[in-house]
């Protein structure tokens, strides 16, 4: 999927498009998926590919909704990010390329991930109102 710069100025909120096109990051604590505990699935904000399980969702506190996966093997792309003096691995939407956050090798079990997410890259499609 491609999309212009200004396809996206249009579908997103200038907060949205600062952080999926523009590699933002949103304060700690401020997301609106923080602390969101509903049973459903996140998908990206920017072309609703499904990223993420609530059922993978936990309490990291750094203030960022946190995962230890995602949804299917082939959801997300890792790519090398050498920015602000860090070398850290950033994730965006396999779909559209939307910068998500990054993942982290400090999560929980199973699988020892922590993919921490801006809640402006995401929305979430609840289970139960379907
Ligand atoms: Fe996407």
């Amino acid at each position: 999927m491609t999309k212009k710069n200004d396809e996206w100025k249009l579908t997103l909120s200038p907060e949205q498009y600062k952080v999926l096109r523009e590699c933002g990051t949103e304060p700690p604590f401020t997301g609106k998926y923080v602390n969101h505990k509903e049973n459903g699935v996140y998908v990206c904000a920017g072309c609703g590919n499904e990223l993420f399980s609530s059922d993978t969702k936990y309490e990291s506190g750094s203030g960022w909704p946190s995962f230890w996966d995602q949804v299917t093997e082939d959801a997300i792309e890792r790519r090398e990010d050498n920015s602000l003096w860090m070398k850290r691995t950033e994730i965006v939407c396999k779909k559209c390329g939307g910068h998500l956050g990054h993942v982290f090798d400090d999560g929980p079990n199973p699988t020892g991930l922590r993919y921490c997410v801006n809640s402006l890259s995401l929305d979430f499609k609840s289970k139960d109102s379907e």
